[in-house]
């Protein structure tokens, strides 16, 4: 089995839709970015690839390539999914933590495990995603920005 790391972060700006996990967040600001922004979307894809010694997700999707603005970052997810079928691999399970002052995440964790275990082919049970503040300490303490982190396991398939 092989392991692999992910983090991401981006900046909470007005006039964007917040949508982590791939749920739509009722909230005031959204994350600004090339596609969606959906951090911990973007942070379990580099936990795969990493555990597959792929790269990151910069290389497989550039910022700099049209395709790719406003893209659903669970789109992309099933994508990375695609790759790592190719290269031979299967995702095995995936934790995450979002870091958060605002808003509340808990209240729609269990859909965005639907979903991130929908676009990998894996059971939900196999997806795990947590939350936490930072006791209003740092960007995202100060509501600037939220950023996640993962870990994923893959498998030869
Ligand atoms: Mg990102």
């Amino acid at each position: 089995m092989f392991i692999g790391i992910g983090y991401d972060a981006h900046r909470l700006i007005e006039g964007r839709k917040l949508v982590l996990g791939g749920v739509d967040i009722p909230y005031n600001k959204g994350l600004e970015a090339h596609s969606d922004g959906d951090v911990v979307v973007h942070a379990i894809m580099d936990a795969l690839l990493g555990a597959c010694g792929l790269g990151d997700i910069g290389t497989h999707f550039p910022d700099t390539d049209d395709r790719y603005k406003d893209i659903s970052s669970i789109e992309l997810l099933g994508k990375v999914g695609r790759i790592m079928e190719k290269e031979g691999y299967r995702a095995v399970n995936v934790d995450a933590v979002i870091v958060a002052q605002a808003p509340r995440i808990s209240p729609h964790s269990e859909f965005m495990k639907i979903n991130i275990a929908q676009a990998l082919g894996l059971s939900p049970a196999r997806v795990n995603i947590k939350a936490t503040t930072t006791e209003k300490m740092g960007f995202e303490g100060r509501g600037e920005g939220i950023s996640a982190q993962a870990a994923a396991c893959v498998e030869p398939a």
